[in-house]
């Protein structure tokens, strides 16, 4: 801090692969304030929920301090050496091949590299990989078959510039938030700019866009082969480039000949009108970018349906230009700078190649090290498997959360917990996988350490420490440095991050002369201080010559002919279960939670948005199944059962459920979905398809339904179901149990820890309330029925800590001087949805005029989408809706 007050250091949001600029400025009482970075490329100042509540989520309750052996306090010499000799005596005994680190998009790109080159340099085997594996290496294998490097070829500008923007199997609007704002911003200034979503069910994106293409699940590959054929009938074809910069056409037109309009309907379910308009205005828009995630990535088609779309783009040309081009968005902080310096089990370092001599040998010679593997290492499932076969005897997890995010997750958990030796380092001192962990490392968090990530759009950023990192945590590299010393190896005596960037950027450039994409040889020899200043460049970076922005427009990619390759793509109808299992399962995230909530669940403010696990369902399916609205449903396959809410509306497709990846054993009773999800993967990239699982959905017959808010945690286990959620006072807490309980005084008095509570019971209608004062203050509250629970939600939860009205708090309502709000829809200013109808019926006929009045929608825009939806329904019938019962949808 100085004279003017504490300074805000520049810095990157660690969600997703946006990668927005933060501006974090520790306050003298402790607290952070975050702000968007008006200066950074990415996001100009803006952020979204998640971004802006970064500062609730840097506090140390949760933290690992110290390092643990067997679960006991150890100096970091012993857990360090415990680490070294596990390693060691496993690769002794049972050869390379018998060790494994898995490692995440949250590592920054010089841990990155330190663990890339201790395992494939120095232990000489590449059972390396990262959970990025899980969401976007089909992009990667789409990316080096078409173009002979992973290359993403455009910027986000580009989906500004476009006049025709395809978003297909990405609900930008909610995972890459301030991309998606971008958007439309640039459509309302340009509103000729036409925006096509493609995904089965109707989501806030779809919501934005001029067209909604409800496809039928895993049916993407069919529709992009179709517009191929479409735009070659239609004399699209770009002859030239073609002709001077491709190979490959003639075979991928002729695989994908038979998908004429009338064909792809069948196999997509959409009307034939609905695909020849899409065809049509693709044929007309010269400027069109197609932009794709984990809807298409998640698939054992990923890889072929990513180049089904890529082969669109080289027909016509339009690829490397403003406006147009293929463009896939990243899901994490650091996806990119994973896929960079080669921390996926098939790939080396700087995009160089394992199955390349020379690529080997240039990498062995700037390592000086004793050998570089050179064949493919365990990809992620192929690894767990081995883990669970017991042919890995010593893992090393690292900033993951395996347990909860691998396929068939109770099978990996059960791995995890018999093997000889499990190492895993986190900032959390409590997760899923560390429960099995040998030895536990505390790694420093977001606030504390340096490096530098990768976006979406090849940016690369620096993540600067503003914080002290607290007691003995140590960042990622040391701590692998440490080790790697301690098993003998030289080359890993860094003493400060910015060594390790200038030995990759070093590595960039050997042997490169344009031969190899990445290049960021222009970076390399950075000092102490340079490096701390750099600012956010795009790569490539050559030492000499012009920057390139975009690639590929005049040909020149990465393969041995420098020709990008059009790659066919058959496809076979999938065999969809009949019977049991008949629904299909869709997983994804949620507007305000990031994977396995470890940080996003300890901020308050993104707590009411979605509180607890659910499952969207059509109401035909949920009336098929005899599941009312608000129902604790059991979803289940032949890996496993969860418990979830039912979340019953129109805006799900038939025939398929969508359930979040968020919800963990740490925070809720049996709702972790990766449970169902199969280990079944695209063969080219070995990416699970976490988006169609079959599965079976079932009343769970819950006897008793209860809402909970206390001061504190409550004691687990509640019940057969749960799901906790923090508030600034306390937490809430929805649950259900297969059993009444005989005495629900009794059981209201466990769940809070206090007797003589304040009580309400409603025989007839089977309800219970009870209210737990101190000194005139709301300590506790619970509600009990047979039936979902039907209370103000957020209002009770804003009771929490203050005086007590304890008639309107049994009665389950706001005090009568407080209006209740209803589920909150704006996370940055807490306006819930009860607020928001009552500004439309007053008036506020659009979204900005809803924010004149109230503010939300104003700041992140991450609601705006929702705002929109409240404001249709107000004027239209309602669906389905469980605004007052539990999982209080905003805008369902
Ligand atoms: Fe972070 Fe949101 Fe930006 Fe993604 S869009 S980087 S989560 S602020």
């Amino acid at each position: 801090m100085d004279a003017a007050g504490p300074t805000a250091v520049a810095t990157t949001c660690p969600y997703c692969g946006v990668g927005c600029g933060v501006l974090a400025t520790p306050q003298p009482d402790g607290a952070v304030t975050i702000a968007g970075d008006p200066i950074h490329p990415a996001n100009a100042g803006r952020l979204c929920s998640k971004g802006a509540a970064l500062g609730e989520t840097v506090d140390l309750k949760t933290r690992l301090l110290v390092p643990r052996i067997e679960g006991r306090r150890a100096t970091w010499d012993a857990a360090l050496s415990r680490v070294a000799r596990a390693f060691s005596a496993a690769i002794q005994d049972h050869g390379p091949e018998s060790v494994a680190f898995y490692v995440s998009g949250q590592l920054l790109t010089e841990d990155y590299y330190v663990a890339n080159k201790l395992m494939k340099g120095f232990i000489g085997t590449a059972n390396i990989d990262t959970n990025s594996r899980l969401c976007m290496a089909s992009s990667v294998a789409g990316h080096k078959r078409a173009f002979g490097a992973d290359t993403v070829p455009g910027t986000y500008e580009d989906l500004e510039s476009a006049d025709l923007l395809i978003l297909v199997g990405s609900n930008l609007a909610w995972c890459h938030p301030v991309l998606f704002q971008r958007v439309m911003a640039a459509k309302e200034a340009r509103p000729e700019l036409t925006i096509i979503a493609i995904d089965p069910r109707a989501t806030a994106t779809t919501d934005a866009a001029d067209l909604h293409l409800p496809l039928r699940p895993k049916s993407d590959l069919p529709l992009f082969a179709g517009l191929l054929t479409h735009l070659s009938a239609a004399g699209l074809t770009a002859d030239e480039y073609v002709r001077d910069h491709t190979t490959g056409a003639e075979n991928a037109l002729s695989a994908a000949k038979p998908w004429t309009a009338d064909k792809v309907a069948a196999e997509t379910a959409l009307p034939v009108s609905l695909i020849r308009r899409f065809y049509n205005l693709v044929e007309k828009t010269a400027r069109t970018v197609t932009v794709y995630s984990q809807g298409i990535n998640q698939s054992d088609l990923g890889s072929d349906t990513v180049n089904a779309i890529i082969n669109t783009h080289l027909l016509t040309g339009r690829i490397g230009v403003k406006g147009a081009g293929p463009f896939s968005v990243t899901g994490q902080p650091n996806a990119m700078g994973g896929r960079e310096v080669g921390g996926l089990a098939n790939m080396l370092a700087c995009h160089m190649d394992l199955e390349n001599a020379a690529h080997r040998a240039i990498v062995q010679r700037h390592w000086d090290s004793p050998t570089v593997a050179d064949r493919p290492g365990l990809k992620a499932v192929d690894l767990f498997d081995a883990v669970d076969d017991g042919k890995i005897k010593a893992l090393w997890v690292m900033a993951t959360n395996p347990a909860d995010s691998m396929p068939e997750a109770e099978r990996v958990d059960r791995a995890l917990s018999k093997i000889p030796f499990l190492a895993v380092s986190d900032v959390v001192a409590s997760n899923d996988t560390l429960r099995h962990a040998t030895v536990a490392l505390p790694a420093a968090a977001w606030g504390e350490k340096d490096g530098t990530v990768t976006n979406s759009e090849r940016v690369i950023s620096r993540q600067r420490a503003f914080l002290p990192a607290p007691n003995r945590v140590r960042p990622d590299w040391a701590i692998m440095s440490d080790v790697a010393r301690r098993m003998g190896y030289h080359g890993f005596n860094y003493g400060a991050v910015h060594e390790i960037f200038d030995e990759y950027a070093q590595l960039s450039e050997a042997d490169n002369q344009g031969t190899r994409d990445f290049d960021i040889g222009g970076l390399a020899g950075l000092s102490a201080a340079d490096y701390d200043g750099l600012m956010p460049a795009r790569w490539p970076m050559p030492r000499t010559g012009r920057p390139t922005t975009r690639f590929f427009a005049g040909g020149n990619f990465f393969t041995p002919d420098r020709r990008g390759r059009f790659i066919p793509t058959p496809y076979q109808t999938p065999t969809r279960r009949t019977g049991e299992h008949r629904l299909t399962l869709n997983t994804g995230r949620i507007r305000d939670q990031w994977h396995t909530m470890t940080r996003t669940g300890l901020a308050p403010t993104l707590a009411l948005h979605y509180g607890e696990p659910f499952a969207e369902i059509h109401p035909d399916d949920a009336r098929n199944n005899a599941i009312a609205p608000a129902d604790i449903v059991s979803v289940s396959n032949e890996h496993g059962t969860i418990l979830v809410r039912a979340l019953v509306t129109e805006r799900q497709r038939k025939g398929s459920i969508f359930v979040p990846i968020h919800f963990t054993d740490q925070v809720s009773a049996n709702a972790r979905v990766d449970k169902l999800v199969p280990g079944v993967v695209d063969p080219v990239s070995g990416q699970p398809a976490s988006k169609f699982a079959q599965v079976s959905i079932a009343p769970a017959g819950m006897a008793l339904y209860g809402y909970m808010v206390r001061k504190g945690q409550p004691h687990q286990p509640l019940a057969d179901y749960f799901a906790v959620a923090t508030l600034p006072e306390g937490t809430s807490t929805e649950f259900a149990s297969a059993v009444l309980p005989q005495n629900p005084t009794r059981f209201a008095e466990r769940l809070l820890g206090q007797s003589s509570l304040a009580a309400m019971e409603d025989r007839g209608r089977q309800t219970w309330s009870f209210a737990a004062i101190k000194d005139g203050r709301l300590t506790g509250a619970v509600y009990l029925a047979t039936s979902p629970v039907a209370v103000a939600r957020t209002a009770i939860a804003a009771h929490l800590g203050q005086p007590a009205d304890v008639r309107a708090i049994l009665a389950g309502r706001p005090p009568a001087d407080r209006p209740d709000p209803g589920a909150i829809v704006c996370a940055c200013f807490q306006v819930g949805a009860n607020t928001i109808k009552a500004a439309i019926e007053a008036g506020a006929d659009s979204v900005d005029a809803v924010g004149s009045a109230l503010s939300a929608g104003t700041n992140c825009g991450s609601c705006r989408a929702e705002i929109a939806r409240l404001i249709k329904h107000c004027h239209t019938p309602s669906e389905t809706t469980s605004v007052d019962t539990p999982i209080h949808a905003p805008a369902h």
